[in-house]
């Protein structure tokens, strides 16, 4: 068997021409001694093609009604195209089953997932959807080749869809039920083919909204009894009372007024996670009048510290943003390079577009540094890295936390570095679509 197939195999057209010349050759022989030369060679001629032409028609009809292992010895050529024929044709089989096991799994697997997928081409047309988008999102087998901003009708969906600088996900309020809080992803995957996540996230985001409206609300109630506490120990530490003892009424006035600070920044860090920034509230900010008003706020503290203040920017460069949250953010970056890096440290402001044509604000100092297992955690919450410090220096732990959210809030981003003895970097990151444009004289007032 295995001989026959070597031999099979090893099928050439030098054994087709070996054979037509061999039979030639007879047919030249009986012609000549037969003295009938052309017609002899005629006649071979004749049954050669007759041989030809059905061994093809065989071969096509085994072709047309192919069937697996059923065979046919009529030439050995043809025996080498069904062996190979065969061969290919048990490949795909094999191929076709495992395809079929796979798509079997895949439908299972997609099926069983709790969140809505859908694969779209990069047109964001609908290619495939899975059960889940069925429930979730009301997606029906005719929405297949429709574009997906057609099927979601959402304005935060559609812009995170259509944007240049996209984020990783969008979270938007589901356009069938008013109360089911949708989170998306969006993920290239193959060639030009996009596959979108989308995850019903309105419990985490109704205990999210819960645990902020509590903080709220705890902070508002304290604010009240607060001021009037502190109202009174203002009062009777300048009224001229003998019997008390200042020292302890010193104390006092300066823990309550840090809890007033914490107070105050826990509301605004409530308010910034709570409402997005009023459009009328957006305007072109220029960062070299900005750093001006920076270097007015800080002058007293950064002289009290000996630090040199350098700006290594002085061009007229344009943001858009809400000028009050980006003072507040900008100003506590440079105060807390000068709190906390070190008496007498040098410090750089700069601001620049990058090659991405983002904007960059920069606040470097070559102070003391902070551990590299802090840096990630700065922006948490009551985060502080010198606990002691911070709260001599009059710290809450919530500045960088606002500072996160005020970039968070203009699409933008805080990046930290820092090292040990060397200093730290505060960027922050503005999106392209920030950059403004606006002539100098038109923007006096900020
Ligand atoms: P705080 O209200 O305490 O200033 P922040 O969130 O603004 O809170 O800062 C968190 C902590 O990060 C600070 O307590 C301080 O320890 C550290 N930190 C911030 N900026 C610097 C800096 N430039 N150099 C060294 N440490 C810093």
């Amino acid at each position: 068997m295995k001989e026959q197939n070597n031999k099979i195999n090893n099928y050439s057209i030098v054994d087709d021409l070996a054979n037509l010349v061999i039979y030639l050759a007879i047919a030249i022989i009986i012609g000549y001694l037969v003295n009938e030369l052309t017609f002899s060679i005629l006649i071979f001629l004749s049954i050669y093609i007759v041989y030809i032409l059905y061994s093809q028609y065989i071969f096509e009809r085994w072709i047309f009604n192919y069937q697996k292992n059923k065979s046919i010895n009529y030439h050995q050529k043809h025996q080498y195209l069904v062996s190979n024929l065969n061969q290919s044709f048990e490949d795909l089989t094999e191929t076709k089953l495992k395809f079929k096991i796979l798509e079997k799994r895949f439908k299972e697997l997609s099926a069983s997932m709790p969140d809505a997928v859908v694969v779209v081409d990069n047109n964001f047309v609908t290619d495939w959807f899975n059960d889940a988008a069925i429930k979730m999102l009301s997606l029906k087998g005719i929405d297949i080749g429709r574009p997906i901003l057609h099927l979601i009708r959402n304005p935060s969906f559609t812009k995170f869809i259509n944007s240049s600088e996209r984020p990783s996900n969008v979270t938007f309020t589901s356009p069938l039920k008013y109360d089911v809080t949708i989170q998306s992803f969006l993920v290239p995957y193959g060639e030009n083919r996009y596959l979108l996540t989308f995850r019903d996230v309105s419990e985490s985001d109704h205990l999210d909204k819960m645990r902020r409206d509590f903080v709220a609300n705890v902070s508002h109630e304290l604010k009240t009894p607060l001021t009037v506490i502190f109202g009174y120990l203002e009062t009777i530490s300048l009224s001229d009372q003998k019997n008390i003892d200042q020292g302890i009424l010193d104390q006092m006035l300066k823990q309550a007024k840090r809890m007033d600070v914490m107070i105050s920044d826990l509301l605004k860090l409530t308010k910034l996670q709570n409402t997005n920034i009023p459009e009328k509230n957006f305007s072109p900010i220029n960062l070299k009048n900005l750093v001006n008003e920076l270097l007015i706020a800080c002058k007293h503290k950064s002289k009290i510290n000996k630090n040199d203040i350098k700006v290594l920017t002085n061009d007229d460069l344009y943001i858009q943003g809400s000028y009050e949250e980006i003072y507040s953010a900008f100003l506590n970056l440079l105060l807390n390079a000068i709190m906390y890096s070190g008496s007498g440290v040098t410090i750089e402001i700069s601001y620049f577009v990058s090659n991405e044509k983002e904007v960059i604000f920069s606040i470097k100092d070559y102070g003391v540094g902070i551990p590299s297992d802090s840096v990630d955690r700065l922006t948490e919450r009551f985060y502080r890295v010198d606990k002691g410090r911070s709260r001599e220096q009059g710290g809450t732990g919530l500045g960088l936390s606002i500072v996160k959210h005020i970039m968070n809030r203009h699409e933008g981003t805080l990046k930290i570095k820092s090292s040990i003895s060397e200093g730290s970097q505060f960027s922050c990151v503005f999106p392209k679509s920030s950059l403004a444009m606006k002539s100098a004289k038109s923007s006096s007032n900020i």
